[in-house]
């Protein structure tokens, strides 16, 4: 891959890097202790009951997301990591080459196709 094609990747990580971030920074804190790590913030309706149950209804679905957010940062930041190492855009399972068309959907891809698919099976 050519060098003016690994940048506009970075440009588009580093977009979604700052995109992700900020709708983590909505739902959840930052973890004190763990850098890059977070904990998504318990939401307070009101002190009824039956508040209380909609209170850890909603906590749940938010740590569902916030989770889903958080792996999805790792992966840019490991794409991002590749790009410095002069790694990215190579398989890390077969070494190959990842398909241009699939990094354009899934730009922090680790995977080619093929080692996705054999990932699932
Ligand atoms: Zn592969």
């Amino acid at each position: 891959m050519n060098k003016k094609t690994i940048e506009k990747y970075k440009k588009i990580l580093e977009e979604k890097e700052k995109q992700i971030t900020k709708d983590l920074e909505q739902i959840a804190e930052k973890n004190r202790h763990i850098k890059g790590d977070y904990k998504a913030r318990f939401p307070h309706i009101g002190t009824h009951q039956d508040e209380n149950a909609n209170e850890i209804a909603d906590y749940e679905s938010l740590l569902s997301t916030e989770q889903n957010i958080e792996v999805d940062l790792v992966a840019i930041k490991k794409a991002l990591e590749r790009i410095e190492k002069g790694t990215y855009g190579v398989c890390e399972k077969c070494g190959k080459e990842i398909n241009q068309k699939r990094l354009d959907a899934f730009p922090e891809a680790n995977f080619c196709i093929d080692c996705e698919k054999n990932k699932k099976k």
